[in-house]
């Protein structure tokens, strides 16, 4: 017998994605003949448009398999500047800007750039599942600010300024958002950059559903609101939800120099660069017809609009409009408490795992974002799924006793 193997106190501290996890498990049993409606999805159900695969083939056919610079290839981050010159008129050098292996790694190497053990980061709940983790695995401290429903969770500064301290190193913003879909208020950025500007924090902003928008114009963003911000914030974003690209596994950074260079070093000793390969396609994703994002769009917006009405439709469910993303976030709290077959329903847990196994509908549970009271369903499947899910919904909450 091999001795017991201790493992490091970090991975004690976290869980797995939950949303992965319940993707799986979804995908599991549709693979054991489960008729099962899968609503977990984080991902756009639409292939990579084929000029974007053309780019791809042909950067392997045009022997670009090998190790690039660590920050990634310079004509990739020379339009990542381009791209933000064009969309919030902000100069960056091309020093500024890390590649990396998709959003989710640069936001990680934001924190092991940032965090020292103890420092703070604000983080408004709902929140997507990883920021806390990955806080938490650079040795900080995940704050959790709430947001509320009845302000279709747009940031209050006296819920930051009530959890904001000495330590108070970082806010994270996600505008649109993931789970709630909904877009934070020029007012409360306004709020959020005199705060900053006050107390030198620093901003995360994680603009990765930023072209999945369903109002017209441009959105409020903390760098069009107050560009003199420039120096003290970072912004994440990559091609995964944008053109549909999520295993290409491509994202950017963008911010102060020092910073830049330092989450360099990480990724440098991590994972090199990311792929060659998705890097060129990348680039075409970028530097090519921009009409790709309109298109999921149009097929998002029905969608989007029969969960409203369905939801809001059953009594009890309360639903914010979601303004960007792909995803819904109603409340059903005012079904805990009721049981079935004597089991009671008492979290959204309880909720989601009756919903898959007496109903056959995967969804995410409101805990895995910090808001208990919610469910999420992502629309990223089709019209008709959508409506035969809706309908076990309405059956399985109408069987709770
Ligand atoms: C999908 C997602 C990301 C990053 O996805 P990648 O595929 O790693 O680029 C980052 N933030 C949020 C809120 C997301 O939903």
């Amino acid at each position: 017998m091999p001795a017991a193997i201790t493992l490091a106190q970090r991975v004690a501290q976290i869980a797995p994605s939950p949303t992965l996890a319940i993707n799986a498990k979804a995908k599991q049993l549709k693979a054991a003949g489960v008729d099962v409606l899968n609503f977990s999805v984080g991902e756009p159900d639409f292939p990579t448009p084929p000029h974007i695969c053309a780019a791809g083939k042909e950067a392997i056919d045009k022997g670009h398999t090998r190790y690039t610079a660590a920050n990634g290839i310079v004509e990739l981050r020379e339009a990542v500047c381009a791209r933000y010159r064009s969309r919030l008129d902000l100069n960056y050098d091309p020093e500024q800007i890390q590649i990396s292996c998709g959003g989710k790694q640069g936001l990680y190497n934001i924190f092991q750039a940032l965090i020292n053990p103890g420092d703070e980061v604000l983080i408004p709940a709902p929140y997507w599942v990883s920021y806390p983790p990955m806080v938490e695995l650079a040795g900080g401290v995940p704050v959790i600010v709430p947001l509320r429903e009845e302000n279709n969770f747009d940031l209050h500064v006296d819920d930051l300024l009530q959890r904001a301290g000495s330590k108070t190193k970082v806010l994270v913003l996600n505008s649109p958002s993931n789970p709630t879909g909904s877009i934070l208020s020029e007012g409360a950025l306004k709020a959020v950059a005199k705060l900053a500007r006050e107390r030198g924090w620093l901003i995360v902003s994680d603009d990765i559903y930023e072209d999945i928008v369903y109002t017209k114009g441009t959105i409020p963003h903390i760098l069009r609101v107050d560009p003199g911000l420039q120096e003290q914030t970072i912004l994440s974003n990559g091609v995964s939800k944008s053109y549909s690209m999520t295993g290409w596994r491509i994202g950017w950074c963008a911010g102060p120099l020092a910073v830049l260079k330092a989450m360099n070093k990480i990724q440098s000793q991590s994972v090199s660069n990311p792929v060659a390969v998705s890097q060129y396609a990348a680039l075409t994703a970028l530097t090519g017809p921009q009409d790709f994002p309109q298109t999921m769009l149009e097929a998002f917006l029905p969608r989007r609009d029969f969960f409203i009405q369905a939801l809001t439709g059953i009594k009890g469910v309360t639903c914010v409009e979601p303004m960007g993303a792909f995803y819904v976030f109603p409340n059903f709290s005012a079904y805990y408490g009721r049981s079935f077959q004597g089991k009671t329903i008492d979290s959204s847990v309880a909720l989601a795992d009756y919903f898959l196994d007496e109903a056959q509908v995967a969804t995410v549970p409101g805990a895995a974002f910090g808001a208990d009271d919610f469910i999420r369903f992502s629309f990223a499947t089709s019209l008709d799924i959508i409506k035969a899910g809706m309908g076990r919904i309405e059956q399985a909450l109408a069987a709770l006793k």
